[in-house]
């Protein structure tokens, strides 16, 4: 039977918090535990898979398919726990469920109310798989006063209160603020938060307190006292210089002792912490920096490539160097030569994205890359815009396009060399699409294997031939021109186990040219740096001797 740590927030969003829950699983796994962390957002959207990137950041994709929010990542990045779709849930997905569940007529006679059975619906997820693990890490979305979020703090009040005593308990994150004028640290907001989360009936047993300055003893005793928490239960949490410096961090100001001490287990584990211990090792000693440069449409946001931010930074970690990743929009490309512009970087990627808007720009880069031999990464739409690239510019193919944008635009204006996928094999069943069928997870999503052309780069690369990767896109690349294009170096070297949907391309002739369907940043870990952010760090540190 599990145990449930409850994560919180408070004073101000944007505090870290699933970097803190992230941070408190990887400890716990360093104890000797097994652990799941799950997220519990109050927004409405049923998932966030038709939020733009601008708004809420990285859509982050589970192995079963789930569309789900980018603090997944952050925990699959800190534990190597490959996350569940039930790892997700929003308010949106809860009352769906509910009013199903009305409309059925499951819950005949009964007026629906939010408590019970929007809470029971709650409890029933938080619930799911708890036989499995020794510790399950629920963080709730949003800050204790919110409107929204209410239903989910009545809902773990409820559920711990189901439970055994001492089967759950409960962590908050605040915010210390620094009153410089003054030269204090202020406790107030945090006994205010706290005081709030007392109001709905929990009281927070660990108290992570966000701050830049180290918190005085007196202020700690002060928080202590105020917010009926223990001493060593007011854990401080300052700014770090990289966040994989955090489970460390986390464990020296004593995170991980009080989280077992509040269920009272002693004597506790000794921690492992070798895995963070070699990263920090790697963090300190880089020697050198490659310059990449991340050609995209969603460039005001960097969480909106968040996994692709920090696959790069293993991919550094691989080669103990440093990776400086610079996004640039792809529609300068539309208007100049993007030359000036992409000749200083040791590499370039072009990532993920939906919408004709800047793929002219990227397919720019795209030939800048293959002309000028600079290592290339595309990802799901920088793999297609690489195969249009090479269709126009070495198959003589002069209107090859993408069937994506010629359904936004209304008209048939290209040869689709990257079509509309109607149906495909998951597994051992065929999952069928219509061009107008629903946006929210319509997609091909989630895991799906591919087959590596012995002898390819790509299987070099991978040291195998089968891989696994996530993916997320409704156009695939046409294998009817694949022999066109081989003929001129552009190898189908990943393919569908069925040989229908080419997943991965790759120039001969080319220091490292690569386009990938799926997105292998979601598995990128820095412990486990992905083959290919290794490999492609490496190719760029390789140009980067040349210059
Ligand atoms: N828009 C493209 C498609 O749907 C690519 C998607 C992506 O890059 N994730 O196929």
């Amino acid at each position: 039977m599990a145990r449930f740590v409850f994560i919180t927030g408070g004073v101000v969003s944007s505090l870290g918090k699933g970097l803190a829950s992230a941070a408190l699983g990887a400890l716990l796994q360093a104890r000797g535990y097994s652990v799941r962390l799950r997220k519990l957002d109050p927004y409405l959207n049923v998932d966030p898979g038709t939020m733009s990137p601008f708004e809420h950041g990285e859509v982050f994709v589970t192995d079963d398919g789930a569309e789900t929010d980018l603090d997944l990542g952050h925990y699959e990045r800190f534990t190597g726990v490959h996350a569940r779709g039930t790892d997700s849930v929003s308010s949106g997905r809860i009352y769906s469920n509910v009013l199903e569940k009305e409309r059925r007529g499951d819950y005949l006679g009964k007026t629906i109310q939010v408590i019970p059975h929007v809470t029971d619906e709650i409890k029933n997820w938080i619930a799911i798989g708890e036989d499995e693990v020794d510790f399950m890490l629920c963080e709730i979305g949003g800050t204790v006063g919110d409107i929204e979020g209410l239903p989910f703090f009545e809902a773990i009040r409820q559920f711990a209160q189901d439970k055994e005593r001492g089967q759950c308990i409960f962590m908050h994150l605040t915010l210390l603020p620094w009153i410089a004028a003054s030269g204090e640290l202020k406790t107030k907001p945090t006994q205010h938060s706290v005081k709030e989360l007392r109001s709905i009936g929990l009281q927070p047993d660990v108290l992570v307190c966000r701050s830049d300055q180290p918190i005085p003893e007196k202020e700690r005793e002060k928080i202590a006292l105020f917010c009926n928490v223990r001493k060593e239960d007011v854990i401080a949490a300052p700014d770090l210089k990289s966040i994989y410096e955090a489970p460390l961090a986390y464990h020296r100001e004593g995170l991980d002792q009080a989280v077992l001490d509040a269920f009272r287990i002693s004597p506790a584990p000794k921690p492992n912490l070798d895995r963070w211990l070699d990263v920090q090792d790697r963090l300190e000693h880089a020697e050198g920096e490659v310059k990449v440069a991340i050609v995209g449409k969603y460039i005001q946001l960097e969480d909106a490539y968040k996994s692709i931010a920090e696959a790069l930074t293993h991919g550094g970690l691989a080669n103990r160097t440093r990776v400086k990743a610079e996004w640039i929009d792809s529609e300068i490309f539309e208007r100049e030569d993007p030359a000036p512009y992409l000749e200083k970087f040791n590499a370039i990627l072009v990532p993920g994205g939906f919408g004709e808007r800047g793929t002219e720009g990227k397919i720019k880069a795209a030939q800048f890359a293959r002309e000028k031999k600079i290592p290339y990464l595309g990802i799901c739409l920088g793999m297609q815009m690489a195969v249009i690239e090479a269709a126009r510019n070495l198959a003589g193919i002069s209107d090859a396009g993408s069937e994506e944008f010629d359904h936004e635009a209304g008209e048939k204006r290209f040869e689709p060399v990257v079509y509309h996928l109607k149906e495909w094999v998951k597994g051992n069943h065929t999952v069928a699409r219509k061009v107008d069928d629903d946006k929210g997870g319509t997609m091909r999503l989630g895991a799906y294997t591919a087959n590596l052309t012995a002898g390819s780069r790509v299987a070099e690369v991978y040291g195998n031939t089968a891989i696994e990767e996530r993916h997320r896109h409704r156009y695939e690349v046409d294998v009817k021109y694949r022999a066109a294009l081989e003929k001129q170096g552009l190898q189908f070297s990943g393919m569908s186990p069925d040989g229908r949907l080419p997943e991965i391309v790759e120039a001969e002739d080319h220091p490292w040219f690569i386009g990938v369907q799926f997105h292998p940043e979601l598995k990128s870990k820095p412990f486990a740096p992905h083959p290919l952010f290794a490999d492609f760090v490496r190719a760029a540190v390789e140009a980067s001797r040349l210059v």
